[in-house]
């Protein structure tokens, strides 16, 4: 596709490097440039109207137009535009808001601390902890425990943390800190007839085979997302969660759940961990808390590793880390806004709700002989492509009926995201029964394109 060089799209081409893309094929395509947003509907320049079947990037929970977003950010902005957290600075909506997650949490996490993005918020965790362990006199125990197919973010520690060989590649990721373990994915990695309980006794033992091969001494953490997002929308088997808790406790390695998509009503429950029964040592937000229209991570976290770095900042010198706009007082402002709105029109409900339809919906699918597995719960979800059933064998080149349905999704005014072999769900929380039934019906005819 050729573009005019004064175009949005030519001059995109010519002076924007986008992240994760491949930079040829997009001079080749060019952009599909967003202008204006209204509840769940984006609209390209030309006023073509898609649903954001992926609410931006598993994250605009309020939709595109929330003009309470809107208020809060004018009115924090007037008041006071900037003001950081360093060397005991402090602004009243980054108060507020630790005070709100604190409370709204489970149980044993007691503090907050911010930063601007998911990645960053996973990088600080790995600091945090390395600080914690050389603070209470632990110094080798520093490995992270992580898995396949997990997503924790792009920078250097939390892009090792991920588990995807595509954001490693080209990069000398990831850092020896990390170990990986198996994904959690019974439909494609059980044994034949292995069922959900067998396979996390499966993965648990194997999780505690490399704490043992490392050396307990030596494993400060196990992170991982309650139900993978980025890695193509996996849910836990039963008993999942239970037996790696019980692994991690006995040998003293810390829990951390990056709920950075699971928060905040996705899986139709206000937190993951409630969804999943998960007791974190730490906690890991982003995305949904302001829907995304400021940028805005939050680690909320045990009061033993508070103390312990607390202490260790009298002993070993001040904790020396930080962002410049890390709690940024607009965006804990609009985070603020944010979390009422949720709460006043009961959008985990919702969500809960909404999620029932969206996963009987995509699962009228799971006969077609091209489906291999439709997966998820609340409002996220993925269906699965094979070229083969039986075989569960994926197509070739790989993702190309993901891709070539998401193309047709598009085409029909349906954004998905295709990851691997399967196209992924997650609309915003706000969206109604009659957009939901939209959605089911733009993805059949998407469906119906290619096969
Ligand atoms: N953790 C999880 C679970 C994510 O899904 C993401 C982003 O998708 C991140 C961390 C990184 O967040 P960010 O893109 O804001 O750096």
């Amino acid at each position: 596709m050729t573009h005019l060089p004064n175009s949005l799209q030519g001059r995109d081409i010519r002076f924007l490097m986008h992240p994760v893309t491949n930079a040829r094929a997009h001079e080749r395509t060019g952009p599909l440039v967003i202008a204006r947003g209204e509840g769940v509907r984006v609209f390209d320049e030309d006023g073509n109207a898609y649903i954001e079947g992926m609410a931006g990037l598993w994250s605009v929970a309020l939709g595109f137009s929330e003009p309470r977003l809107v208020e809060a950010a004018t009115r924090q902005m007037e008041r006071l535009p900037y003001m950081h957290l360093f060397s005991s600075r402090g602004q009243e909506p980054s108060i507020a808001l630790a005070e709100k997650l604190v409370q709204m949490t489970p149980e044993g996490l007691d503090r907050v601390h911010f930063t601007n993005s998911g990645s960053e918020a996973n990088d600080t965790v790995i600091k945090m902890v390395w600080f914690w362990n050389n603070a209470i006199g632990r110094p080798e125990k520093k490995k992270f425990i992580a898995r396949l197919k997990g997503y924790h973010g792009i920078t250097i520690g939390s892009g090792s943390l991920t588990g995807l060989p595509g954001n490693h590649k080209g990069f000398d990721l990831p850092l020896d800190f990390v170990r990986h373990v198996s994904t959690p994915h019974h439909w494609r990695e059980a044994h034949e007839g292995e069922s959900e309980e067998a396979f996390s006794d499966r993965l648990a033992a194997e999780l505690e085979a490399v704490i043992l091969a490392e050396g307990p001494g030596t494993v400060a953490a196990f992170i991982a997302e309650p139900l993978v997002g980025a890695g193509g929308v996996i849910e836990p088997p039963a008993g999942y969660w239970r037996k790696v808790q019980e692994v991690c406790r006995r040998h003293d390695v810390l829990i951390v759940a990056d709920e950075v998509i699971n928060g905040f009503g996705r899986t139709g429950r206000m937190f993951a961990c409630e969804t999943y029964d998960i007791a974190p040592d730490i906690l890991v937000l982003s995305k949904q808390i302001t829907s995304s229209y400021q940028p805005l991570a939050a680690i909320v976290f045990s009061d033993r590793i508070y103390q312990g770095i607390a202490d260790g900042s009298e002993r070993l010198g001040t904790f020396g880390h930080g962002f410049t706009t890390a709690g940024h007082p607009v965006a804990t402002a609009v985070a603020l806004e944010n979390l009422a709105i949720i709460e006043e029109r009961g959008l985990v409900e919702h969500a809960a709700a909404m999620g029932r339809i969206l996963q009987a919906g995509l699962r009228r699918h799971a006969d077609h002989p091209h489906v291999g597995e439709v997966r998820g719960t609340g409002l996220i979800a993925a269906v699965e492509f094979v070229e083969d059933k039986a075989a569960k064998q994926g197509s070739t080149p790989p993702g190309r009926l993901a891709q070539a349905v998401a193309a047709a999704a598009q085409r029909n005014g349906l954004l998905l995201r295709p990851i691997g072999e399967a196209v992924c769900f997650c609309p915003p929380l706000i969206i109604t029964e009659a957009e939901m039934e939209e959605l089911l019906e733009r993805f059949a005819r998407a469906m119906g394109e290619v096969f």
